[in-house]
């Protein structure tokens, strides 16, 4: 498939293409590696790109590994999204791997180590482990426990594995360099005490691995050759290579660094992310607004344009913040020719037409999509009484505006040329109506050329209009400054209260089918999805995936 592959510039696939020329592999293999603690964002969909990509296109596998060495954050619910986003994205994985069935192998490498001399258990406490460890400026201090027997730190290890401790009580840590001028060698924390049921295994463990001492042994242990993660773990890559050596692993495999994806005005961290759904600020992880897959999949992105957002921003050595207009112009591109076009009123406005007959209806021919023939047209109704825009009227209107006001003629897509002969109020003086004329001779498609007009504006036949529903969203922060670093409290006071905006309003007749998932382009609005989870039936919902235009330029 080539189109999965990434983004021709990309120097972890010339790594790759080095190595199979080199003869160093005969094929390699990538893993895809999330904690099931939540669900997937578009950054991990850069890095599903990536490694699924690299295997499409120079012929290798792919693992879809559960990194589930953590039992008190992870949840059945959470492994069941990650592989139905992964699939929805279009991959197949090689193998489906959880961490936690090396629990075993783990154990005995820890074991292994403490035979060597490379572990030992601790009695430090957490903050004091913090503290012996220095800083970048100051090597660190050893731990008065750092020289127990081996036969000691053999029967520790395993009362520490039969439950005989607290949490945090103990821990084994691996012996290295307390001087290490890279603080992730001062005797990092290999093993820990968490009295917790795994989602996997269990009670059957009350020691877990820690992520740098679990995920090399995992990769190891699969034959991962290019093992691909972000940039903050560039310091971790001595200590990954020094489990894989001192664990006498059988396969070596290769840490290399990325830049993660970044995006403007959007929260990406995960614990953040389970912020907003834990306090309902959000209705739930595929909420619409959310940067998750199933958010964006629910807003009605498509995978191509996910998949095509992925490769394009590129692969490199460092983090930068992607602009989030650039998601959406993919999204565009995607649906420009694969979107019927339509006609819908988001904030209505009854317009009568005074001098058309009454109780009569015609139908006009529309056409599905002027990019795309092959999308056919279809039969819209006419009749004396239709629905516009609020927004596309004004009673005084500034210089410029084209749209309708008294004594104004504009055209009516598909259909006439109308001209506003008189202001409907209540009695606060709130427009509730506008009467309008219409001239039979300016038919759309009969070529009319008599005279012309500025203004195009969409509108719905009254008498057979579908009554639906719109959200529109803004984004979820009301800024992206500090969005990553700030404080709980700051980032809540960042959210926008106005991300979400409702409005009820009308659509064509043939629109009554539309199905959940079914995309569409509302003329002069933007692409909207039917929304799968709110549409019914008698009540269309239809989600806002973006606006039409954008002044974003690649
Ligand atoms: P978060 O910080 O959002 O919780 P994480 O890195 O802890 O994310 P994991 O489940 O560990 O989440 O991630 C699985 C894989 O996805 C890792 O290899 C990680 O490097 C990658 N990944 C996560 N976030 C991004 C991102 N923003 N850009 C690129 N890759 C990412
Ligand atoms: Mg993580």
């Amino acid at each position: 498939m080539s189109e999965h592959t990434p983004n021709a510039s990309n120097f972890i696939k010339t790594i790759v293409s080095e190595d199979l020329k080199s003869g160093k592999y005969d094929e390699i293999i990538t893993r895809f590696p999330p904690e099931p603690n939540g669900y997937l964002h578009i950054g991990h969909a850069k890095s599903i790109v990536l490694n699924f990509g690299l295997a499409d296109e120079f012929g290798g596998k792919t693992n879809l590994r559960f990194d589930d060495t953590n039992p008190l954050k992870e949840d059945q619910e959470y492994v069941d999204s990650i592989k139905e986003d992964v699939e929805w994205l279009g991959y197949e994985w090689d193998n489906l791997f959880f961490a936690s069935n090396y629990f075993d192998i783990m154990h005995d490498k820890a074991v292994l180590l403490i035979k060597k001399g490379l572990a030992y258990v601790d009695d430090l406490s957490a903050d004091e482990i913090r503290e012996y460890r220095g800083t970048l400026t100051e090597p660190g201090k050893e731990s008065p426990y750092r020289n127990r027997t081996v036969e000691e730190n053999l029967e520790l290890f395993k009362q520490m594995k039969e439950g005989k401790f607290a949490n945090g009580e103990k821990v084994l840590r691996a012996k290295i360099d307390m001087s290490s001028p890279n603080i992730n060698l001062r005797d990092p924390v290999i093993y820990r005490v968490a009295h917790s049921t795994h989602h996997n295994t269990g009670d059957k463990w009350c020691i877990y691995p820690m992520y740098a001492f679990a995920h090399p042994l995992e990769d190891a242990i699969e034959g991962v050759t290019h093992s691909i993660c972000t940039l903050e773990f560039e310091d971790q890559r001595p200590l990954y290579d020094w489990v894989v050596e001192k664990c006498e692993m059988e396969h070596t495999p290769h840490q290399y660094e990325f830049g993660r994806l970044n995006l403007t005005d959007t929260v990406m961290s995960k614990r953040k992310l389970k912020q907003l759904v834990d306090e309902h600020i959000v209705d739930g992880w595929d909420d619409p607004r959310m940067p998750t897959i199933s958010g964006l999949r629910r807003r009605g992105y498509t995978p191509e344009s996910i998949r095509t957002f992925c490769r394009e921003i590129g692969v490199s050595k460092s983090s930068g913040v992607v602009d989030v207009q650039m998601l959406e112009h993919f999204v565009r591109e995607d649906l420009k020719l694969k979107a019927p076009r339509t006609m819908g009123i988001v904030k209505p406005l009854k317009v009568v037409i005074t001098n058309y007959p009454e109780g009569q209806v015609e139908m006009l021919e529309a056409e599905n999509n002027p990019e795309n023939e092959e999308m056919g047209t279809r039969q819209i109704p006419f009749s004396r009484e239709i629905y516009i825009e609020q927004d596309d009227f004004m009673e005084n209107p500034p210089k410029k505006y084209f749209r309708l006001f008294p004594g104004n003629e504009v055209r009516l897509k598909h259909a006439y040329f109308i001209k506003c002969e008189e202001v409907i109020k209540d009695e606060n003086g709130n427009v509730i109506e506008i009467h309008c004329t219409y001239d039979p001779e300016t038919k759309s498609g009969t070529g009319f050329t008599g005279r012309k007009v500025k203004g195009t504006l969409h509108w719905v036949e009254a008498s057979q209009a579908v009554p639906a529903e719109f959200r529109i969203f803004n984004p979820l922060l009301k800024s992206d400054e500090e969005s990553e670093e700030a404080s709980e409290k700051t980032f809540l006071e960042q959210i926008n209260p106005n991300s979400l905006e409702i409005h009820q309003g009308y659509v064509e007749p043939n629109m009554k089918d539309a199905k959940a998932g079914d995309k569409f382009q509302f003329f002069r609005h933007g692409y909207f999805n039917v929304d799968p989870k709110l549409s019914k039936e008698d009540h269309l919902v239809f989600n806002l995936i973006v606006s039409l235009k954008s002044s974003f330029k690649l």
